[in-house]
């Protein structure tokens, strides 16, 4: 891509239903709970974001555009697949990945023991070393879906620069 800026930021978000009966999966790490996300892939709501921010850094469009759950390419996917052929994407547009940064909002269980695992997986992924994989978690405070146990949500930014 021919860009004259340098760095490029980008965002993403996404939000799932929980319900019994689906395998909570975050950042490609199963995390044992009684609910799990509603979807069509795995509903690796950490995952999705993460893959609009990169998708949106480099103004590549969005997860929807690329992985349409329309598609029974896609259904029960492991989402981990989707942030590997984001990362193809960028490689062919020219970009490398700086780092990124995630907030994960779930009101249950707690996931500090679980995201020295996510930040691997996702590296490993996205082609980068864990410490360019940041993930936090927070609750929601007992409001909104999240707070009321109903949804999981994940945020998060992506860094990217042209290749040289
Ligand atoms: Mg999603």
């Amino acid at each position: 891509m021919n860009t004259n800026c340098t760095h490029r930021i980008g965002y993403g978000n996404d939000i799932h239903r929980l319900a019994a009966g689906r395998k909570l999966i975050l950042g490609g790490v199963h995390v044992p709970f009684e609910l799990g996300p509603v979807g069509h892939s795995d509903g690796d709501a950490l995952a999705h974001a993460l893959c609009d921010a990169l998708l949106g850094a480099a103004a590549l469009g969005d997860i929807g555009r690329h992985f349409p759950d329309t598609s029974p390419e896609w259904h029960n996917a492991p989402s981990l697949t989707f942030l590997q052929r984001t990362r193809e994407l960028l490689d062919a547009a020219g970009f490398r990945i700086l780092n990124v940064d995630s907030t994960i909002s779930l009101e249950r269980p707690k996931l500090a023991p679980f995201i020295p695992t996510m930040k691997e997986k996702l590296a490993e992924a996205l082609g980068i070393t864990p410490e360019q994989v940041s993930i936090k978690a927070k609750t929601g405070e007992g409001v909104d879906a999240v707070g009321k146990g109903e949804a999981i949500r994940a945020d998060a930014v992506a860094l990217i620069e042209p290749l040289a």
